[in-house]
């Protein structure tokens, strides 16, 4: 017998009280619930559904769900006024089991260890589905990006580069842009890492300057793939572009690149809205002029081609088509019943609460789901990362016809998996990416 009386000499641990001490207040948290958030609770929901339809075992769940590894980090930084401020960061990395990771840096002020885990899930089945030989990561900067100058941007960017660099890597991890960091991130974040290795590693980051190695139609990658999605969903619902009504939330890298597409392929955009204010025409936007607006003004608000509305009302204009493209958590219990639209298509990550969702499937609008709508931009910053390795240069044609036909075989194989589960398209296309990676995993089996 041991001291705490367990036989054997082996000290037994949680018991004696602990399951108690656990369930305080003080505990909240819990063991093994670091990553718990709002946002986690949605990407987990999803994975169930799909693990339910494949009949996955309570092991490979488990495995499949919690992030394989984190860092979070705390640093100081410079403003202009000279003052210091500190800044948190994280960096959260999914899954190992499929090849090096790859996800996006944002920088917002909801930025948390828990929407890093999701968001980090979410690219593990985005990759797997359209067959790009990566895991997937999520990381950021928890800030108000709005309210930062551009020396200070820069300065968090090198900062935060240097306090993830145990973890990223051309092999390791590669960042790319997503929500208030684009090229010019990139270029910085590629110059930090090359100066602590001391050469250029341009397949350090994908989302950069063509000039720096970036590639042809990275740009536009997103939001064209979201657009090539949707011609493949409407090619199977029987239903034409041309003339429908668009409504799009966010007028950033993707929703703009979305709004400039669909109005070119004949569809009437009769709303957008950014994080300032929306703006509503049911007799159609001139998308060029919108772009036009935001470049000289950064926000939409003032535009006078339309009515000015709040942010959020812009989800619910009566229309055809409804593009979620800012951020997370927008379609909910509450709004849910109020839209008025036939089809939505989630460019950004997790708009749509699992509640809202079952709301949508029961009043008949379709959702063409996150992992599929905006995998345009991880499937180019693929190509991106296979240019850099290769020193090669692919031409713009070359990147959108293959983007174009890899959207089209996603769509496919979800269509069809979606009329053999008997399923929405959401489950389909996770229950794909999870079979992929579940099968990958086993293969892998337990180390050592
Ligand atoms: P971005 O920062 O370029 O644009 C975001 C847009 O959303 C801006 O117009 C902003 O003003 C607006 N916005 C922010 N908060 C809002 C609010 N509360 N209401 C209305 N509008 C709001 O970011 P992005 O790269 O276009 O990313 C948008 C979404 O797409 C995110 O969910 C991101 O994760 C997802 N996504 C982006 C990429 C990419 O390649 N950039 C790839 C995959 C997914």
């Amino acid at each position: 017998m041991s001291d705490n009386g367990a036989p054997g000499g082996i000290e037994r641990r949680g018991t004696g009280g602990w399951d108690e001490v656990l369930q305080t207040e003080a505990h909240e948290v819990g063991p093994g619930r670091e990553w718990r958030s709002e946002l986690y609770r949605v990407a987990l929901d999803q994975f169930s559904r799909a693990a339910d339809v494949l009949g996955l075992d309570a092991d490979t769940r488990e495995r499949l769900t919690e992030p394989r590894r984190a860092l979070v980090v705390n640093f100081p930084v410079h403003r202009d006024s000279g003052e210091v401020e500190e800044f948190t960061g994280y960096r959260v990395q999914h899954t190992l089991v499929m090849g090096p990771t790859k996800g996006g840096m944002r920088f917002a002020p909801g930025v948390s260890f828990g929407e890093c885990a999701a968001l980090a899930m979410w690219m593990t089945w985005k990759c797997a589905l359209l067959g790009l030989p990566f895991g997937g990561s999520k990381g950021g900067v928890r800030c108000d990006p709005n309210r930062l100058s551009d020396a200070e941007m820069e300065r968090v960017v090198r900062r935060y580069t240097s306090e993830a660099f145990p973890l990223i890597g051309p092999d390791r991890d590669i960042p790319a842009p997503d929500m208030a960091t684009g090229e010019r991130e990139m270029s910085w974040l590629m110059d930090t890492y090359s100066q602590q290795v001391g050469f250029p590693v341009p397949a350090i980051v994908t989302g950069k300057p063509e000039a720096l190695g970036g590639t042809a139609g990275r740009r536009d990658a997103t939001g064209l793939g979201a657009v090539f999605c949707l011609e493949g969903f409407l090619e199977q619902l029987g239903w034409e572009i041309q003339g429908r009504r668009v409504a799009i939330q966010g007028f950033g890298k993707v929703g703009a690149v979305i709004a400039r597409e669909l109005a070119a392929r004949g569809a009437r955009i009769v709303a957008v809205a950014d994080v300032a204010g929306g703006i509503v025409n049911q007799d159609g936007l001139d998308v060029a002029d919108l772009g036009a607006w935001v470049d000289a003004h950064r926000f939409l608000r003032g535009f006078e081609g339309g009515e000015a509305v709040g942010r959020m009302d812009v989800l619910e204009t009566p229309c055809e088509i409804l593009v979620p493209a800012a951020l997370e958590h927008q379609i909910t219990r509450e709004n849910v019943n109020r839209l008025q639209c036939e089809l939505i298509v989630e460019a950004a990550n997790g708009p749509t609460t699992p509640e809202a969702e079952r709301v949508l499937i029961e009043r008949g609008i379709r959702i063409v789901p996150d992992l599929l709508a905006n995998a345009g931009g991880v499937t180019v910053s693929y190509y991106e990362w296979a240019q850099d390795i290769q020193r090669e240069a692919w031409r713009a044609e070359e990147v959108s016809a293959r983007l174009r036909a890899q959207m089209e075989a996603a769509v496919r194989s979800v269509v069809a998996m979606a009329k053999e589960m008997k399923t929405d398209w959401r489950t389909a296309g996770h229950a794909i990416a999870v079979r992929r990676v579940a099968d990958a995993s086993e293969l892998r089996a337990v180390y050592p």
